[in-house]
């Protein structure tokens, strides 16, 4: 019996007690380190500085800090309706709340209505925040938010979305994974655990 073995990240998801985010984190500053190994502005190999969590070149004094990229989950709710959607690369028959990177220059907010738009064609208004989740896969914050329907119909964007509809409580599809923070966003709002 080998006395460690790699075990990919999705793979322990559902692990409890942190080890997850413990794992996350290692493999997000361990990729890091890989990626900045010679400084983007110069080329000279970088060195970790001492004291604080960044990566520095010795030739310009250029500093690379962990990236994290957010990203914005947005539930819509029309009534007791929610929206619901799947990429396709979601497991068979899962669908969930819409998601997208914010982009420079923007506000969480402004990443929202955004992403809602482009992904399903329609409006969003009274956008209220839920909760947030590291997402090692490989460097995203997912932070989440309740939207209400504003106007418009449902136009998927083919090259993002397979489908997407609005589902009732008493018929939903499959949903993700309970850890997910997609899922959770899910069950507040059908408020099996209110929040
Ligand atoms: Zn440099």
């Amino acid at each position: 019996m080998p006395f460690a073995e790699a075990t990919p990240l999705r793979a322990i998801f559902s692990w409890p007690g942190g080890k997850f985010a413990l794992a996350g984190r290692a493999t997000q500053l361990l990729d890091w380190q890989n990626h900045h190994r010679f400084c983007g502005q110069c080329g000279t190999p970088t060195v970790k500085k001492v004291g604080e969590l960044s990566m520095q070149c010795p030739g310009c004094g250029l500093l690379a800090y962990p990236r994290i990229s957010p990203a914005v989950m947005v539930l819509v709710r029309d009534g007791d309706k929610l929206l619901l959607a799947r990429s396709p690369h979601f497991k068979p028959g899962v669908f969930s709340a819409l998601a997208g990177f914010v982009e420079p220059g923007e506000t969480l907010e402004e990443c929202a209505v955004r992403e809602v738009r482009e992904e399903v064609g329609i409006a969003i208004a009274n956008l209220r925040y839920f909760h947030s989740q590291p997402w090692p896969f490989p460097n995203s914050l997912m932070v989440a938010f309740f939207a209400d329907y504003a106007g418009g119909a449902i136009t998927p964007d083919p090259n993002e979305i397979e489908a997407a509809d609005w589902f009732s409580p008493d018929s939903l599809p499959l949903l993700p994974e309970p850890i997910s923070i997609s899922r959770r966003l899910i069950d507040a709002a059908l408020c099996l655990h209110p929040q």
